[in-house]
């Protein structure tokens, strides 16, 4: 790797206090990091494969040290007045708006997504920030009008408490912002644990926090740890103080998260994969599906949950649309993501490439086609990086490895020939996340929005699978968990529900006109 990569990379770390040897475990502000001695965890860039620094993993006693100062920061963090909590994460925005550049440049270097996205993914976080300091002021509940006389009804929403919130490598600050940040304004501390694949990004938000936590003396309500399964990650699904799991992640791992916090009644917010498909119908506007499908496909190399996976397409302009995307993906330069030129950077590591190929295996073996890309890429100066080429595959939709999720940029083509066919393809899925149509019939447009038409949480018309806007309560259905998270009245989420009824008269009237006397 070049002087200047190394350069780069130490002034990225530096701007983030980001250190060669970190703690893996913090309640908080400038003194809340502990003095971890776990074993040691070290980040490798995707870019190169070379570490960039290592975390000292915490150990069970430093959870139930970061548990315990949680509980307390909770008990007086609920007090504080909820627009004043809005104030914490107007700081907390600005200071992120403050190290954009920096942060943006980190996810590159840690999860390599190309520099614009990364600084996306930023952009997200400050946007939700904004979000969240108007919400402290609209915590609204309901009012309604009691059957009884003289009297009042009404429905509050009261502080949680501890929200453990596991997230994957993928997006490794955004969804930290969508909880913790919505939790907040709504009274709760957070126990995050992020994704051990990608621990410097948590670190390095930590210490942009730092300063604001300190000021408003919040230490213990923006916990983070690092630390291995049975150390940390077990111990919080099990752990009855925390009444809420929010878990980002695999479908395996939600369908474990589930069983364990079910077991023991707490609450999951769970948002697993996804296999989001677009309809391209007859007589769609070719160039916008094109441009769409390329940046959902190829984007973040294929890593999003929000991902194009499939196209379903009409037969008659199927060749056309191949033809041309093809054409596309010969252009897309896959190289360094911290290069201003690339559009797609490397995958996650060696095992996601392995996936890759594996699925490109089972595409010919089950009959179908790979068209084009789903070699390796060898990108000079980033020898050690996991570079492959982004594939398209012709398929049928019932082949067992189209169902499934492959965390790659592998876009499937499923040809259909009547507008009911796209649609049973399009749902005969496990998986409901995202979904889009490309079409200029408002008939097709209407019917897929319809409540018989996408069975996902997300469906989008003329515009692609990925990239949501926080505004919108984000999430999906089937085997993606359910879950809801970011906009809308996903705040519901993070606080407990109290029904009121308030008798000012002097009488003692039953509800349903019940006659409960004494002789
Ligand atoms: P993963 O399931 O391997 O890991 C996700 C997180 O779960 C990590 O932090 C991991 O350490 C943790 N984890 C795993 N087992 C655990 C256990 N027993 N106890 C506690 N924590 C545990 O996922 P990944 O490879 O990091 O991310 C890719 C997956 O995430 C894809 O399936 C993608 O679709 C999904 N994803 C979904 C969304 C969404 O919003 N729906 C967003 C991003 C990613």
């Amino acid at each position: 790797m070049s002087d200047a990569f190394n350069a780069e990379v130490k002034q990225i770390l530096d701007a983030l206090g980001v250190k060669s040897v970190n703690s893996g475990a913090t309640t908080g502000g400038s003194n809340g990091w502990l003095k971890t001695k776990g074993k040691e965890l070290v980040s490798y860039s995707p870019i190169n494969g070379k570490p960039i620094a290592r975390v000292s993993m915490a150990e069970k006693k430093d959870y139930d040290e970061v548990m315990e100062k949680a509980q307390a920061a909770f008990k007086t963090f609920r007090m504080m007045p909820a627009p004043r909590r809005g104030e914490v994460v107007r700081e907390i925005g600005n200071a992120l708006r403050a190290n954009k550049k920096a942060l943006g440049a980190l996810i590159a270097l840690e999860v390599g997504k190309i520099r614009a996205e990364g600084e996306g993914e930023v952009q997200e976080m400050i946007d939700i920030a904004d979000f969240a300091t108007g919400l402290s002021r609209q915590l609204y509940g309901l009012t309604m009008h009691s059957e009884r006389p003289e009297h009042r009804m009404y429905e509050q929403w009261h502080p949680l408490g501890i929200v453990g919130l596991i997230t994957a490598f993928n997006f490794p600050v955004a969804p930290w912002s969508w909880n913790s940040l919505i939790a907040s304004v709504c009274g709760d501390a957070i126990l995050f644990k992020p994704s051990s694949k990608v621990p410097l990004t948590s670190i390095a938000v930590q210490n942009i926090l730092a300063p604001v936590v300190d000021k408003y003396g919040v230490e213990g309500v923006f916990n983070m740890i690092i630390g291995s399964r049975d150390d940390v990650g077990e111990p919080m699904l099990h752990d009855k103080r925390i009444p809420l799991i929010s878990a980002t992640g695999s479908t395996a791992m939600g369908k474990h998260v589930g069983e364990v916090v079910g077991g023991r009644l707490g609450r999951s917010l769970l948002e697993l994969g996804g296999n989001n498909a677009i309809i391209v119908t007859e007589d769609a506007d070719m160039d916008m599906a094109l441009r769409a499908t390329l940046f959902g496909a190829v984007g973040t190399a294929g890593q999003r949950c929000t991902s194009t996976r499939r196209i379903i397409i009409h037969a008659s302009v199927k060749e056309f649309f191949v033809n041309n995307l093809v054409r596309a993906y010969k252009q897309v330069k896959v190289g360094n993501p911290l290069d201003n030129d690339t559009l797609m950077g490397p995958l996650i590591d060696e095992g996601a490439v392995l996936a890759m190929e594996k699925a490109l295996n089972a595409v010919k073996s089950s009959g179908g086609k790979v068209i084009y890309g789903g070699d390796r890429v060898s990108v000079e100066g980033c020898e050690g990086g996991h570079y492959v080429r982004p594939a398209v595959a012709e398929v049928k939709n019932d082949f067992p490895i189209v169902r499934s999720e492959t965390f790659a940029p592998i876009l499937y083509i499923i040809e259909y020939n009547s507008f009911d066919q796209a649609l049973e393809l399009h749902n005969d899925v496990p998986q409901g996340l995202s979904s889009a149509i490309f079409t200029t019939t408002l008939q097709y447009q209407e019917r897929f929005l319809s409540h018989r038409g996408s069975d996902c949480g997300i469906a989008n018309v003329n515009i692609g699978t990925s990239g949501a806007e926080i505004g919108g309560a984000f999430g999906g259905e089937k085997e993606t968990g359910g879950g809801r998270e970011s906009g809308s009245d996903a705040w519901k989420g993070y606080m407990r529900r109290q029904t009121n009824t308030i008798n000012w008269g002097k009488k003692l009237p039953l509800a349903q006109g019940i006659e409960f006397n004494i002789g």
